[in-house]
């Protein structure tokens, strides 16, 4: 049965200005952007069609709250660039959501689709509100009339969203719905991430997961580590960072440390991840589970480690702390982990990045499954699903690596590489309509 449940533990964002603390989120984005766009000798025209984002709608959403009283929200879709396919990208209800955040996570979207080479282009959207605060009846009335507003440019041909954070199966079932209302039939190509029951694709819940320890274990691999006994902390243990490590633990790796937003544990032993998973299923949160020493959030990140795995926030590693992380390989299961500052410093400390838009894209190659199999009505068994996944990713890690070794750059601006070729490629086939 699907998990309806509304989100109980959201991402936590103590410092709403995060991103400004080092850098603006679209700017960090478009520096590395144009790193790579250098290195790719990308024509002028094509850079400058890259930069901008396709089309950025602005909604009010006014909701009949349970007291009677009306309140009006904010909800934005950025569809940021839709050559090779249709926008693909999550919607996120959340007090932090900006324009600029959102901007920025619709172009990571792109490039992410690029590099794993899946047919869609890149999206993001939001709605400014505290989940936490909000009725069910409140949410589903947000989610429809945010649905509503954006109507015009959803579509299985044209933009596909997704859940990010704070929104889950049961908000992608009314924004379904919703549209399907519109249209006057039932589209379950619509959205991915939605209960397996009406179209969601099995394996999707631990395809970011999966996706990670494919790439992590490629990138031991790489560097003649053994990946029985090899070393791992954890930062944030939802979806992606309590599957990522369950999945790393049965190749043989031994997870040290792990975290979540009421802080974290290490044990030098190993840590039972199947239990630390009950606990959370039980509790929530890590909070009360004592099968380890006590660490802050901030003392995990500088874990003396095989492999780091950061799957909570963005700009987690920054140039403050960035000297001190002694992690051999880290592996961005998070979406902007690392600020662009910091990349430098990783590098003269030779640490190999697996970067987000390659790390976690394994949630967004099987919502691309899960829109094929929408679209051909034709479902597929949870072991034709991973197999599948594991051949994306590992495909694209491999790719990705031969560029970053031919240029000797690193895995970022390889990944960057690789996908902006790819959408610039279809850009010039395609022409500049007039
Ligand atoms: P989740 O809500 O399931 O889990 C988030 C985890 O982070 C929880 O354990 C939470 O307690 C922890 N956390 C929250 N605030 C924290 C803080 N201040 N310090 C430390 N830990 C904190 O979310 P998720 O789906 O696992 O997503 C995690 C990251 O991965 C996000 O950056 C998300 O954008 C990215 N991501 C997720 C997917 C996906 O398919 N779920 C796909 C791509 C990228």
């Amino acid at each position: 049965m699907a998990d309806l449940r509304l989100p109980t533990t959201p991402i936590v964002r103590p410092d709403k200005d995060r991103f400004l603390a080092e850098e603006n989120p679209f700017e960090a984005m478009m520096s590395r952007f144009d790193r790579a766009a250098e290195l790719i000798d990308l024509e002028p025209g094509i850079y400058k069609v890259l930069r901008s984002p396709e089309k950025q709608i602005i909604v009010s959403i006014p909701v009949l709250l349970d007291s009677g009283e009306v309140e009006v929200f904010t909800g934005i879709r950025v569809l940021y660039n839709t050559a090779r396919g249709p926008a693909k990208g999550g919607i996120r209800f959340d007090m932090a959501v900006n324009l600029d955040e959102v901007k920025a996570l619709a172009a990571w979207m792109t490039w992410k689709c690029a590099v794993v080479n899946i047919p869609f282009g890149g999206a993001k959207g939001g709605v400014i509100c505290d989940p936490l605060k909000m009725s069910a009846g409140e949410l589903e009335r947000v989610t429809r009339r945010y649905t509503a507003g954006i109507i015009k440019v959803l579509g299985p041909d044209s933009d596909v969203p997704a859940p990010d954070v704070n929104t889950n199966e049961r908000v992608m079932a009314w924004l379904m719905d919703t549209y399907s209302m519109h249209v006057g039939h039932t589209v379950n190509a619509i959205t991915t991430g939605k209960p397996v029951e009406m179209g969601g694709s099995l394996g999707r819940r631990e395809a970011t997961g999966r996706g990670c320890m494919l790439v992590a274990r490629e990138a031991l691999a790489h560097l003649g580590m053994n990946i029985k006994g090899a070393t791992v902390a954890v930062q944030g243990f939802g979806n992606v960072g309590s599957i990522a490590a369950q999945l790393l633990r049965q190749q043989g790796c031994k997870i040290t440390a792990i975290s979540d937003r009421t802080g974290g544990l290490v044990n030098t032993k190993g840590i039972d991840v199947d239990d630390a998973i009950e606990h959370i299923r039980k509790h929530k949160t890590l909070e009360g589970y004592t099968k380890g020493d006590v660490i802050s959030n901030e003392e995990l990140l500088t874990q003396g480690v095989d492999v780091l795995l950061p799957a909570a926030l963005e700009n987690v590693i920054t140039t403050k702390n960035a000297a001190s992380i002694k992690a051999k390989i880290i592996c961005e299961g998070a979406n902007g982990p690392t600020t662009a500052g910091a990349d430098t410093i990783l590098d003269e400390k030779g640490i190999f990045v697996i970067p987000d838009i390659l790390a976690n894209a394994g949630g967004v190659t099987v919502s691309y499954f899960e829109w094929v199999q929408n679209r051909g009505g034709y479902y597929w068994s949870e072991k034709t699903v991973n197999e599948r996944l594991e051949e994306i990713m590992v495909r694209s890690f491999q790719e990705v690596l031969h560029l970053s070794l031919q240029h000797k750059v690193n895995m970022r601006t390889a990944a960057y590489m690789v996908s902006i070729n790819r959408v610039a490629t279809v850009h010039k086939l395609r022409g500049i309509y007039a």
